[in-house]
C-alpha cells in the first residue's frame, strides 16, 4: 500500500516520493497508522524493514515545530545506529522548517553536546549512557516529551543498558506515546514493555 493512502500532509507526501519512497515497507504498513492513532507498540522489526520510518514519520507528525523542547526521543544501542537514525529523520524531515535533530552518543566530547542541547531541540537521538550523564546533569530535559522509541531494545538490554533506560524513561511524563523495536522478545523486553508501556498493540513482519 501507498503512503498517500494515509492522512498524511501533503508537503510530507511531496518529500517522501522525492526520497523515492512510495510503497510503504510491511513493517511500515503494519505501524505508521498505529503510530499515527497514537497508539503505544512493540514492534518485531530488523534493520533494513524501513523500521525508522515507520516510526520518524510518525514522530513528526507529532511534534510542535514551534516549541523549542526535547518532544522525541529515540534511544539506540550504538552511535552507529544513533547516526543511521538521525540521518534518516533529517531526510524525512525536510519538509519542515527549523527542526532540530541531534545525537547524544558516548564516546564522543560532551561540551558540544551540551551547546547543541543549549540551542533547543525538538528530537534527540542517542545511547542510554550518555543520555543518564545529560540528564544527570540537567543539560538535558524530558518533562516536554511527547513520543519515545526504544529502537534495537533486545540489542540495548544485552549491553547491558537496562538500568540506564529505566532511569531515563523515569524522567519522561508519564503521558508520552512509547514504541519499542526488537528483533526478539526476552523475558527482559516484557518487562520493560509492562512496566511502561500502554496497552500496546503487537505488531511483527
Ligand atoms: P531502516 O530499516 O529504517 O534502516 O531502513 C532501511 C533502508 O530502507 C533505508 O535506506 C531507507 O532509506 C530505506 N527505506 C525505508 N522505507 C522505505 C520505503 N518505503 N521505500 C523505499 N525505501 C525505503
Amino acid at each position: 500500500s501507498l503512503f498517500s493512502n494515509l492522512n498524511l500532509p501533503a508537503a510530507a507526501l511531496t518529500n517522501l516520493a522525492q526520497m523515492g519512497y512510495e510503497q510503504m515497507t510491511p513493517i511500515q504498513q503494519q505501524s505508521l497508522p498505529l503510530v499515527l492513532s497514537g497508539r503505544d507498540l512493540i514492534a518485531q522489526a530488523q534493520t533494513g524493514s524501513g523500521k525508522t520510518a515507520a516510526f520518524g514519520i510518525g514522530m513528526l507528525e507529532t511534534l510542535n515545530p514551534r516549541l523549542f523542547a526535547v518532544q522525541g526521543l529515540v534511544l539506540c544501542p550504538t552511535r552507529e545506529l544513533a547516526g543511521q537514525v538521525a540521518g534518516e529523520l533529517r531526510k524525512l524531515a525536510r519538509y519542515l522548517d527549523n527542526i532540530k535533530i541531534i545525537t547524544l552518543c558516548g564516546g564522543q566530547p560532551i561540551g558540544p553536546q551540551i551547546g547543541s542541547l543549549e540551542h533547543g531541540a525538538h528530537i534527540v537521538v542517542g545511547t542510554p549512557g550518555r543520555l543518564r550523564d545529560h540528564l544527570r546533569k540537567e543539560t538535558l530535559k524530558l518533562d516536554r516529551l511527547s513520543m519515545l522509541v526504544l529502537d534495537e531494545a533486545d540489542r540495548m538490554l544485552d549491553m547491558g543498558f537496562e538500568e540506564d533506560i529505566r532511569f531515563i524513561i523515569g524522567a519522561t511524563p508519564a503521558k508520552r506515546q512509547t514504541l519499542l523495536f526488537s528483533a526478539t522478545y526476552p523475558e527482559q523486553i516484557e518487562s520493560i514493555s509492562a512496566a511502561y508501556q500502554y496497552d500496546p498493540v503487537r505488531v511483527s513482519i
